[in-house]
């Protein structure tokens, strides 16, 4: 059978090249880049070459850069961090309601510590108005926290003229953007979006699993909540997974290179999926659809009156991989935050799934999938109780 892999906001395959990178760096350049000999030198260069490149991307200083295990950690690190350094200064900070929890879950900690956490409001389509974020900044505001792209509906918020809003009100006022999902598939440059911390994944972006990164804009301070040998300028202690690294700045490489017709390529397999399921009844796409607003690689749909968690279990049954709501917790059963928040009909909450591509994807994928839910939906609906 055909394996159809759609569940790319979950994570990705890693790219052959990074495969193949990663394999040298695990056999032959090995060392520590903190060792004095050679082959630490030979790391530390794979370190530096990495660096450079990520740099190249956001437009930033490679010393800007840190390494982590994951996007959650990179997250953590920033808003903790944050909170951390400037605490005594004021405990107010902004964020959305459709965080994923490696921010909504620090949120929750940081009120339990006694911060208090402004909630916005967000639109049937996922979007926050960044008017709304200008106006809740206030004296006592250490930090705001918006996502690029959200992971269930691919809603892409407009976080350079957020940015710009939060400046303009408290220029004390730090920005961390949660880039997971956005890294790789936008063009993403810090500093001119007023964006003071921003957070990706590896493993999203066809590297592994286990590396992920955080920028940290130019004098902007955060306390590390990792404590060890001081590597990373101490930011981040612990020694540096050389060839997650390598793999990731590689991946990003490859996909930044392309950018704008790898993206043109994944909103035309998108626009394809929404024609061709239109002949559907009952179905929705949920999320902003066009190009500005809509991430290029999410399409969430919602089919009434069958069960999501059935429906991928069907479709899986014919090599077609998708998620029930955000993949990351879906082993977790829960109503999902970003779907109640934009205000989706309770009949369509439990009966939504996201299907999410990526470069590797063809068209033929599409159109199997659209085969495939074409022939399964009427059957399963036959068995849903009304
Ligand atoms: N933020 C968003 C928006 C995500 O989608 C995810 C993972 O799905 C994460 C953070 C966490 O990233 P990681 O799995 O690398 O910890």
């Amino acid at each position: 059978m055909r394996e159809i892999y759609l569940d790319n906001s979950a994570t990705t395959r890693v790219f052959p090249e990074v495969a193949e990178l990663m394999t040298r760096i695990y056999t032959e350049e090995y060392g520590n880049p903190s060792s004095l000999h050679h082959k630490g030198v030979e790391a530390e260069r794979e370190l530096t070459k990495a660096k450079q490149t990520l740099a190249g991307i956001l437009k930033c200083e490679p010393g800007q850069l840190y390494f982590t295990s994951c996007g959650t950690e990179s997250d953590n690190l920033a808003i903790l961090g944050a909170a951390a350094a400037h605490g005594r200064r004021g405990k107010h900070i902004i964020t959305t309601p459709f965080e994923h929890p490696a921010v909504s879950e620090c949120m929750k900690y940081l009120e339990s510590q006694g911060y208090e956490i402004t909630t916005l409001k967000v639109d049937g389509k996922g979007m926050i108005n960044p008017e709304d974020v200008a106006e809740a900044v206030r004296e006592d505001t250490i930090l705001v926290s918006v996502m690029h792209t959200n992971n269930e509906i691919g809603s892409v918020q407009q976080v350079g003229e957020i940015g710009r809003l939060i400046k303009e009100k408290n220029r004390n006022t730090l920005f961390h953007v949660d880039a997971v999902q956005g890294f790789g598939k936008a063009v993403l440059h810090p500093s001119r979006m007023h964006i003071d911390l921003l957070a990706a994944s590896g493993h999203k972006i066809h590297a592994p699993k286990g590396i992920g990164l955080l920028y940290v804009g130019k004098g902007v301070r955060i306390r590390s909540t990792i404590y060890g040998g001081g590597q990373q300028g101490g930011m981040r202690s612990g020694t540096e997974n050389v060839a997650g690294i390598a793999g990731m700045a590689l991946a990003a490489d490859m996909l930044y290179r392309d950018l704008e017709e790898e993206r043109a390529k994944l909103f035309r397999m998108k626009k394809s999926f929404a024609e061709k399921i239109a002949s559907l009844p009952d179905v929705q796409l949920n999320g902003p659809q066009d190009e500005v607003f809509g991430a290029p690689n999410v399409i969430s749909l919602s089919v009434k009156n069958v069960r999501a968690e059935v429906l991928l279990h069907a479709l899986e049954d014919r090599g077609i991989y998708v998620s029930s709501g955000s993949a990351c917790s879906s082993n977790r059963p829960h109503t999902s935050s970003t779907l109640t928040a934009i205000g989706l009909p309770k009949e369509y909450l439990d009966s939504t799934i996201r299907i999410s591509t990526s470069v590797m994807n063809t068209e033929e994928d599409i159109d199997d999938t659209v085969r495939a839910l074409q022939e399964l939906v009427p059957v399963l609906r036959k068995y849903t109780a009304h």
